[in-house]
């Protein structure tokens, strides 16, 4: 792979594992094949559970397959959406995500009764099932599925929902990614008119020019706001279609399904945001010593990335791969030899391009297959710790490659563990081999703002989202209420420090996880601050941290948060817990006010 590039050009991911392109014909053969297993499996299974026909070792062979099943029915549409993500304007590319999609959602129409009947089977005959050794392995699974019995409508109705999520929700995410990434900003940078990107144009925001930065996010905003309509019809039918679905499905709390979906309790939730909010002086802080630092009166929030070092040097992709490499083979060498694969065998896809879509992420189809890497790589230090962000991502599944699928992916709240413990890696590595005050300082202010982007900022954007859905509750929202919603929960965090720009009243358009992810963001400030404990502990104890944190990331979703914590000695209910987090964001301040 050539990573000669500034910025990664010509590092694109290889996808031929899966297939070798959208009219491979593997992939029609999948199609057809995930169909006609489901239906035998229909036929073998349908009624067996209810029945009592099965024992507890052909339950566990039933599940087997159900997996496998799942695997070879996501395949398809798992390849899809990675190709849509390299390149959003190919029209192959959309179909491709549309077919794929209509095809699973067929599939899973077929298998939900047996879900259903997992669900339903009463407690007793559960433990007479659970008694089988071949069961062990599925138990965690079952006791998670198990909580959404109240929830849980009949098979019908469950086969109409899921159909007609295809041109309810899921067709409103497919409009507002098509629509978000085909936008195109047309800026004045040096004197010339230039067209650019979302990545390109949210990279200004770390320009040296405070003018060029507050013209670009007044556009990229602007932009979004000339497709008011859509936008706000896109957000309108994404929250009425939860409230449909809390009522249908009796919640009363609107957030319930994804803390059941987390295995979290809500209690520990606001308990952790409640911590988070009562430590907002600690981000305005920062804000005032970013300010003096930028030498401003006052910062506005365009000034929040702003680089403190005059031009500061690009990386160039190369470059980059060393750093992370070396700095994660200081922490453990198992995690470089891991991180370095996706480098080598071209799991990443770092260059920039246009019609990509923006940010960047880690996307795992099962244990069976590696994950794959998507970022634009602008060559900027922070870019640098995206990469390491996603690459410990991508360590996170392999580790975790030796459960079975249903206990692959970490619940939520532990996502972000492996990722975030990557960067403080990284940055850490950086500033051991940093003597100047000049260096250390843009160091430490890159890792504080990562900081406050995660734990501070998501608070704060959930805090929003509860609202809007909380008021969507009694009718359709306008963009002025949406606006007014977004601009009181930010005035929350930057109190009388920080000057927010006319345009930012658009800033609820563009964050993608309201659309997609719901309440995803509460995640990252709950993975954060627990990554920033765990990082503490290491401070701590060194080497001998290791092989329990290597430990809680293999366990991937084998057991709900708060218990695979426990083995590392740590209670997510006691608050002092999550004031560690904050111990370790004031000794950073601290590191940073000593090189002034
Ligand atoms: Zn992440």
């Amino acid at each position: 792979m050539d990573t000669s590039g500034l910025k990664a050009e010509g590092t694109q991911w290889d996808l031929s594992e899966l297939y070798s392109g959208p009219e491979d014909p593997r992939l029609a053969a999948d199609l057809t094949e995930a169909q006609q297993r489901a239906e035998a499996f229909a036929q073998t299974y349908r009624g067996k559970l209810a029945d009592g026909q099965l024992d507890g070792p052909a339950l566990a062979h039933a599940l087997a397959e159900y997996e496998a099943l799942s695997e070879l029915d996501h395949r398809p549409s798992f390849y899809a959406s990675l190709l849509f993500a390299a390149d959003t304007q190919n029209p192959r590319a959309q179909q491709l995500v549309q077919r794929t999609r209509e095809a699973a959602t067929a599939v899973a129409n077929v298998l939900v009764f047996f879900t259903l009947e997992l669900i339903a089977l009463d407690d007793t005959r559960l433990a007479a099932l659970l008694a089988a050794p071949e069961m062990a392995e599925y138990r965690h699974y079952l006791e998670a599925l198990r909580r959404f019995k109240p929830h849980t409508l009949s098979e019908k109705e469950e086969q109409i929902l899921n159909q007609k999520h295809l041109t309810g929700s899921e067709a409103f995410e497919q409009l507002y990614q098509e629509l978000t990434g085909s936008l195109r900003f047309r800026l004045g940078v040096d004197g010339e008119e230039r067209e650019l990107t979302d990545g390109e144009i949210m990279a200004l925001l770390r320009h040296s020019d405070r003018d060029l930065r507050e013209r670009a996010f007044t556009t990229f905003l602007e932009t979004h706001a000339g497709h008011s309509l859509v936008l706000t019809s896109v957000f309108n039918n994404i929250l009425l279609d939860h409230k449909i679905d809390c009522e249908l499905r009796h919640y009363d709390d609107i957030v319930m399904p994804t803390h059941l979906a987390n295995e979290i309790a809500p209690q520990t939730v606001e308990a952790m945001m409640q911590t988070v909010e009562r430590h907002y002086p600690l981000a305005q802080e920062y804000f005032r010593l970013k300010a003096r630092l930028l030498g401003v009166e006052k910062l506005k929030n365009t000034d929040l990335y702003a680089p403190i070092e005059a031009a500061a040097e690009e990386i160039p992709f190369a470059q980059a791969r060393e750093l992370i490499l070396t700095a994660f083979g200081r922490f453990s060498e198992h995690f470089a030899a891991i991180a370095s694969d996706f480098f080598s065998r071209r799991w990443i896809d770092a260059e920039v391009r246009s019609g990509k879509r923006g940010g960047a992420f880690c996307a795992a189809l099962s244990p069976r297959h590696h994950p794959y890497v998507l970022c634009s790589y602008n060559g900027t230090s922070r870019d640098v710790s995206t990469v390491a962000h996603e690459l410990g991502h991508g360590i996170h599944y392999s580790l975790s490659r030796r459960q079975n699928l249903f206990n692959y992916d970490a619940p939520l709240v532990l996502a972000e563990t492996a990722s975030v413990f990557a960067e403080i890696v990284l940055t850490r590595h950086l500033l051991s081999q940093t003597q100047s005050p000049a260096a250390r300082r843009a160091l430490l202010c890159d890792l504080l703002e990562e900081i406050y982007g995660t734990v501070f900022r998501q608070t704060a954007l959930t805090r929003f989202e509860m609202a809007a859905h909380q008021k969507r509750r009694a009718g359709q929202l306008t963009a002025e209420d949406l606006g007014d919603l977004w601009l009181r929960e930010q005035e929350k965090l930057f109190g009388s420090n920080v000057e927010l720009i006319p345009a930012y009243r658009w800033g609820w358009t563009y964050i993608s996880h309201f659309i997609h992810s719901r309440f995803y963001c509460y995640s990252y400030s709950f993975g954060e601050l627990l990554t920033l404990a765990l990082f503490q502990r290491y401070l701590d104890e060194g080497d001998a941290f290791v092989p329990g944190y290597m430990a809680l990331l293999e366990s991937g979703g084998a057991q709900r948060p708060e218990h695979a914590l426990a083995h590392l000695g740590i209670d997510i209910n006691q608050p002092e817990f999550w004031d560690r987090g904050f111990r370790v964001i004031e000794g950073f301040l601290a590191d940073l006010r000593a090189t002034l």
